[in-house]
């Protein structure tokens, strides 16, 4: 095999390198443990596909909406409330283009889960805290629950995750979360910051399709689908927490060494090729999400991704750059309560009634 020249030519990264670990988050590591690669591309060079931009915004306005809904407990609100923030990025001019993920299908879909669903009787604590989940080693993990709440009927705290999927009503979407790093994270903190307090984890799914075509009768075609949703809800016990903070700070481990080795430039083997972050080769990785990956071309023919100092060259064109910074926003401590057989109540810095 030639040897592929060198000199290695990874900048700029993002962020601080000092500050890489520390600021680590669930999603991050979920990314690195899927991918290594696929993570030194995103969360170390920051490249990022903006294809997926207008989901993204969808998502946040649906969560905003959402969460007003659990506040207010008013869908008109709700409503409104995603509508105003998917139209700061969107015009109505739009819709056609991006339906059925649009404000008009938004609202049918909500209404649809108070059907199915009601509302749920809960106290909300807190909304989209970023907090830093301490493991025993010392490190912290980030995370960022969209919304802790309580059952003033149970006293139970209840953790909101918003999720949007296609399959949603599927067994084996929904069997993915059992053993999810999201969970347990979400699991571990909360109980940290409520112990003695019954925990657990509520997935409110959505999956939006165009409204079904009706025949004369008004009935539907029998091969157009209508919209889905789904509230599904997990605990995990201590066991399988532990385990998943062994394997979390296994990762953490790997991770840090593959940094170690970006920084100091002693990333290739003595034929050039990148030895760190190493490619996924399950054949899952590259098509996650039913998409291929935006890197599959840099990663199919590419022994060295960084090894040229023309690196525009090498990012996918229809890459953008950015940072996530997991910690912005006002920090949630993850300090246990003082024990008390009185309901939990939340922390200070945790209500959402200011
Ligand atoms: S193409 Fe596959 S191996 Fe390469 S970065 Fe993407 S997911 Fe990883």
């Amino acid at each position: 095999m030639t040897a592929i020249p060198k000199p290695i030519h990874f900048d700029p990264i993002v962020g601080d390198p000092a500050e890489w670990i520390a600021r680590i988050d669930v999603s991050s590591l979920n990314q690195y443990a899927a991918c290594p690669r696929r993570f030194l591309f995103e969360s170390r060079l920051g490249l990022d596909d903006p294809s997926h931009a207008h989901d993204r915004i969808f998502g946040t306005a649906c969560h905003a909406g959402f969460e007003t809904l659990l506040q207010t407990r008013n869908p008109d609100s709700a409503i409104s409330t995603m509508e105003s923030v998917y139209r700061s990025w969107f015009p109505p001019e739009t819709d056609p283009d991006f339906a059925p993920k649009i404000p008009s299908i938004f609202d049918r879909s909500l209404r649809q889960f108070l059907t199915k669903y009601g509302l749920p009787n809960i106290e909300v604590l807190a909304i989209e805290r970023p907090a830093a989940l301490p493991l025993p080693n010392g490190d912290h993990l980030w995370t960022r629950r969209d919304l802790v709440a309580r059952r003033p009927s149970t006293n139970q705290i209840v953790v909101y995750d918003y999720k949007t999927s296609r399959y949603c009503d599927s067994r084996w979407w929904q069997d993915q979360w059992h053993l999810s790093s999201q969970i347990h994270a979400y699991q571990y903190i909360t109980q940290l910051q409520y112990p003695r307090t019954d925990v657990s984890v509520i997935l409110v799914a959505f999956h939006f399709t165009k409204p079904p075509r009706l025949k004369k009768d008004g009935t539907a075609y029998a091969n157009d689908t209508d919209c889905k949703q789904e509230m599904l809800e997990y605990r995990r016990p201590p066991w399988s927490v532990h385990a998943w903070l062994d394997w979390t700070m296994t990762l953490l481990d790997r991770l840090r060494a593959d940094d170690a080795r970006l920084l100091s430039g002693d990333l290739l083997d003595d034929i050039g090729r990148l030895t760190a972050y190493p490619q996924d080769f399950s054949g899952h990785a590259c098509a996650r999400f039913n998409r291929p990956c935006p890197f599959l071309d840099i990663c199919a023919q590419c022994p060295n991704p960084l090894a040229t100092l023309d690196y525009g060259r090498l990012v996918p064109a229809h890459c953008s750059r950015r940072y996530w910074d997991p910690t912005r926003g006002p920090l949630v401590t993850a300090s246990p309560q003082p024990e008390s057989t009185a309901p939990p109540q939340p922390e200070a810095d945790e209500s959402t009634k200011t």
